[in-house]
């Protein structure tokens, strides 16, 4: 039998949160493990071409290269990858977490941290012309001449549209009920060639094999770009909380999984340094 291994923290989730914190605990001398679910380190960014915005001292640096140089200053032989947590066990006396990973491999850890991120959302049923969340890999496929419907009317939603347009797309936006993006992109898009309309709210899109259709109008693609649901992996596992629904004070969350307004790298960063304070000093008066 496989014996478990001991650690300070626990964390769930490799992205910006998951692998900033590790750098932090590194820092403060506390050991910590990664359970990430995909074969990679780095979450979403990890593949993106995109330049990332509102990085102060990063000019020009695309998701995958900004998550490239956190990779690098990870001991990757402390992440689990393409592994999950699979049940989660404390008992009275030795009051540390005793996870099974979907590895076969066990951990006991004083703390666990999740920081799974987010999920984009779409109300519509998956499919191979139904584009979900942004991602330059998402559209890269898309061709001059298509047309494409973007739905949503957030920064994502915007810039696509412009992307898409830019890509030789026939672009038509349609936003729920007023444009939310940034003043600097509905400058642009209003600037732009691209047919912008407002509609209510029950949208009947009929989707099929071969295209999207919408009031009469068909289109080659639908992309939705309808914000984010946070993970909710947490609720899979009962004894985290307790009696009055509270988490564990032994247990924190971070990033995207707290749900922000705005979800950005700077502010998850941010919450993983606090998080690492905390429980370094948690750590020093258990
Ligand atoms: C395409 C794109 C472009 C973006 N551009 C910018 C930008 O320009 N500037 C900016 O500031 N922000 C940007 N963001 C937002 C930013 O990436 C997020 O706010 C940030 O990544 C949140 O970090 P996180 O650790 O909470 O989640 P993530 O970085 O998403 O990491 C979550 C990790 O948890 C893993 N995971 C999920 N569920 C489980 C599970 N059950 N078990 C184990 N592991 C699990 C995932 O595989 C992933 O690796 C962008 C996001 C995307 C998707």
């Amino acid at each position: 039998m496989m014996t478990d291994h001991c650690v300070d923290v626990l964390i769930i989730g490799g992205g910006v949160g998951g692998l900033t914190l590790a750098q932090w605990l590194t820092g403060l001398g506390r050991s910590w493990r990664i359970v990430e679910r995909e074969a990679y380190l780095g979450g979403p960014l990890a593949h993106s071409q995109y330049v990332l915005k509102w990085i102060p001292g990063w000019p020009a640096v695309s998701g995958r290269d900004y998550m490239a140089a956190i990779v690098a200053g990870i001991e990757t032989a402390h992440c689990e990858l393409a592994c999950e947590l699979t049940q989660i066990q404390r008992n009275q006396i030795d009051p540390a977490w005793r996870c099974q990973l979907s590895n076969g491999r066990a951990m006991v850890a004083k703390k666990l941290v999740f920081a799974c991120g987010a999920a984009p959302v779409s109300p519509f049923a998956p499919a191979e012309r139904v584009i979900v969340g942004p991602g330059l890999q998402k559209i890269a496929h898309l061709q001059t001449g298509d047309r494409v419907l973007v739905l949503g009317g957030g920064d994502n939603a915007a810039e696509h549209a412009l992307i898409l347009q830019e890509m030789g797309c026939s672009v038509v936006m349609l936003v729920r009920h007023a444009l939310r993006a940034s003043s600097v992109l509905a400058q642009q898009l209003r600037a732009s060639q691209i047919d912008f309309r407002v509609y209510g709210d029950a949208l009947p899109l009929n989707v099929s094999a071969s295209g999207i259709e919408l009031f009469g109008e068909s289109y080659d693609y639908a992309a939705v770009y309808y914000g984010y649901q946070p993970s909710t992996v947490v609720t899979d596992f009962p004894v985290l909380y307790g009696p009055e629904q509270q988490i564990s004070r032994d247990v924190f969350i971070l990033g995207d999984m707290t749900g922000p307004t705005y979800p950005n790298i700077l502010l998850t960063q941010g919450q993983a340094a606090v998080v690492a304070k905390q429980i370094d000093h948690a750590l020093s008066g258990d």
